[in-house]
């Protein structure tokens, strides 16, 4: 459908009434991280405009794309299997459909998709999404169509996302793209390029589109948050030099979350992920400062020794990264913290494991996300490390961690017995379609009786009981 008809045209995408005009089908199904579920809704965005609207039917779409995650094996694993739910569909239901995988599997491994995987018709790697309408242009004269090109500006703070499956209450505002950081095991550097942040201005205006829209809560979301860094604005002559005009008109990570939480008072921000090797002290301030800025920190470590952390490249050694768990807590106190940890890293001894339990014993974190090592092709642990540590030492070792942090995220959430918290609606409780369920400042999940709140609504709630991972309680009004 063209795109040329000026009343349906509002600034460079199509008015609201125009898209739902649109006959063309997408089902769009993402996986990996918020990254991916945040440039699934940019892509929505892009097709909006090319006539297309979302659906949930994959027998009913008129293209299918999958926006892949490369981060673990076993993430591709599941890509491959989608792929081959899709193949059944097209040949017994929805012959006319075309299918398309976007994200970090797209590119790694670029054209080989398409050897490898014959119902794909479209390989889109994170930076050319802005492409997809000339890629299907090539697909419908019949040929494959792929575009893996990694890009040094693209931060797609032109295009207004379509909020996808959302709940109207939470959302996703991206920051930053790509990372520098170049972790031994890690694959994103080569999958989502060189680091570039967003314009400030574009954040501001898409968070003030979010707090029309009556959102409440914005996650602002990078691979690395801290190393947010904008630079612009302001005419060149006005400056002794660039580096003088550089440092005048540069936006951080802690200006930009400052701005944000000044701007919308009543918006709950939060951030996610941050790097302990470029998070600076001013951001905690910013979070003690604000009151709309959740108490919570996700400060990913991989491991606890330090020796390991050297071999993976974080630029950080552990007493490092226990000094600045010390000064989260001296300047935000009651924090909440998450972590990140790998086990079975090449050359991990007892030793590094035992390490990492320490930390954790230290830290006492909130929760968790804790993984086995996996290879990743093309990444330097690859290239120059044997993946020597059995694969049961690394499933007894998961093991160990895992249960710690079960014991610590214990002790996390029966620290609020008895205390009243303020709780953001989200959806129906799972196990209660007569108790609502929501998350505190402190990324909580709690669940309470219904009484006549709704989703979106913030509601103080008494803990009365808890389970490792969610809190139990009466809403209460405060007088
Ligand atoms: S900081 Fe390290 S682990 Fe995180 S995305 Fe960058 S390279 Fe990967």
């Amino acid at each position: 459908m063209e795109k040329v008809i000026d009343e349906k045209v509002q600034g460079n995408t199509l008015t609201l009434e125009a898209r739902t005009a649109n006959s063309r089908k997408l089902y769009i199904e993402s996986y990996g991280c918020a990254m991916n579920f945040s440039d699934s809704e940019i892509v929505a965005s892009i097709l909006a405009d090319q006539g297309y609207n979302t659906t949930n039917a994959l027998e009913d779409a008129d293209l299918v794309l999958v926006n892949t995650c490369s981060i673990r094996d076993k993430a591709e694993q599941t890509v491959r299997k989608r792929l081959e739910k899709y193949n059944a569909v097209k040949r017994t239901k929805n012959p006319k459909m075309k299918v398309g995988v976007l994200g970090c599997m797209a590119e790694r491994l670029k054209e080989k998709f398409l050897e490898e995987e014959k119902i794909v018709d479209l390989v889109v790697g994170p930076d050319a999404y802005k492409d997809i309408p000339n890629l299907l242009k090539e697909v419908e004269e019949g040929r494959d169509a792929v575009n893996v090109i990694l890009s040094k500006e693209e931060t797609y703070g032109d295009i207004s996302p379509v909020r996808l499956g959302g709940n109207g209450i939470t959302a996703f505002v991206s920051i930053t793209r790509g990372c520098d950081n170049m972790c031994t095991f890690c694959v994103v550097p080569f999958t989502r390029g060189r680091e570039r942040s967003r314009d400030p201005q574009s954040i501001l205006q898409e968070i003030d589109d979010l707090a029309e829209k009556n959102y409440k809560e914005i996650t602002l979301l990078g691979q690395n948050v801290d190393s947010y860094l904008w630079y612009g604005g302001g005419l060149k002559k006005d400056f002794k030099n660039a580096s003088d005009m550089q440092k005048a008109t540069a936006t951080d990570f802690a200006q930009l979350l400052d701005m944000a939480a000044k701007a919308h008072p009543e918006m709950r921000i939060r951030f996610s992920t941050s790097n302990p090797q470029d998070m600076h002290e001013e951001v905690l301030h910013v979070v003690a400062k604000h009151k709309n800025i959740c108490n919570h920190i996700h400060l990913p470590v991989q491991s606890g020794s330090t020796r390991i952390l050297k071999e993976m490249n974080r630029q950080h050694t552990r007493e490092e990264y226990m000094k600045l768990i010390d000064r989260i807590r001296e300047i935000i106190p009651g924090c909440a913290i998450s972590q990140d940890m790998i086990v079975g890293f090449p050359t991990e001894t007892e030793e590094d494991h035992q390490a990492t339990l320490g930390l954790m014993e230290y830290v006492k974190y909130d929760f968790g996300y804790m993984y086995k090592y996996s290879e990743r092709p093309g990444t330097n642990a690859a290239r120059k490390l044997e993946d020597d540590v059995p694969e049961e030492t690394k499933s007894r070792r998961l093991t160990e961690i895992v249960d710690l942090q079960q014991k610590h995220s214990a002790i996390r959430t029966a620290s609020f017995l008895g205390k009243t918290v303020s709780v953001l609606i989200e959806k129906e409780s799972k196990k209660n379609k007569d108790e609502w369920s929501g998350r505190t400042e402190h990324n909580n999940v709690a669940v309470f009786p219904k009484k006549n709140y709704k989703a979106g609504d913030f509601v103080n709630v008494k803990i009365t009981d808890c389970t490792t991972a969610t809190l139990i309680g009466e809403a209460v009004e405060l007088s």
